[in-house]
């Protein structure tokens, strides 16, 4: 276990479907993006499942292709040194929400959230130099993630979806 953030692409939202959902009324955005059916039938389930699974569009099992994955080992070993660099208060999103040694299964977080996260992150790397005080390897770790963040946020922000783990 360990941390696993991705964004849900938009094809539903905006009608670029190739292959139409099996029970379009049924279908739904939840809130952490990913498109659901609304039925507890698991055979409807199941088809909801497979569609999904096509993908009926072109991103794969509808996600955008910037995930983020980190093993909790590593993810505890950031928190760690990120919450010795900075004030904890300094990136409640990104040391709260997002880089906790809990596990992250089926939480999210909310576009506003993923605002706030970019704005952490824009000051997290105006505090790089102290950063760099760090061990090498550290420091590296630390420039790697902030620039997969940055990505992810802004992919997110793109399509105006939330983060989902
Ligand atoms: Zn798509």
């Amino acid at each position: 276990m360990g941390l696993d953030a991705m964004v849900f692409c938009d094809c539903v939202e905006k009608g670029r479907l190739r292959v139409p959902h099996p029970y379009p009324r049924s279908l739904y955005i939840a809130s952490n993006g990913s498109p659901e059916i609304r039925s507890k039938d698991p055979l409807k389930v199941d088809e909801h499942d497979k569609w999904m699974n096509l993908p009926p569009c072109k991103h794969e099992q509808m996600l955008l292709p910037a995930g983020y994955s980190g093993s909790a080992t590593h993810i505890s070993h950031l928190h760690e040194t990120l919450s010795g660099v900075l004030r904890k208060r300094a990136c409640p999103v990104l040391l709260g929400k997002v880089l906790y040694s809990g596990t992250h299964c089926g939480d999210h977080l909310t576009v506003r959230d993923v605002r706030r996260l970019s704005n952490e992150l824009d000051q997290l790397k105006e505090a790089l130099p102290s950063v760099t005080a760090l061990s090498g390897e550290d420091a590296q770790e630390i420039a790697l993630v902030i620039k997969e963040l940055r990505r992810l946020v802004k992919t997110a922000l793109k399509v105006n979806k939330p983060i989902a783990f």
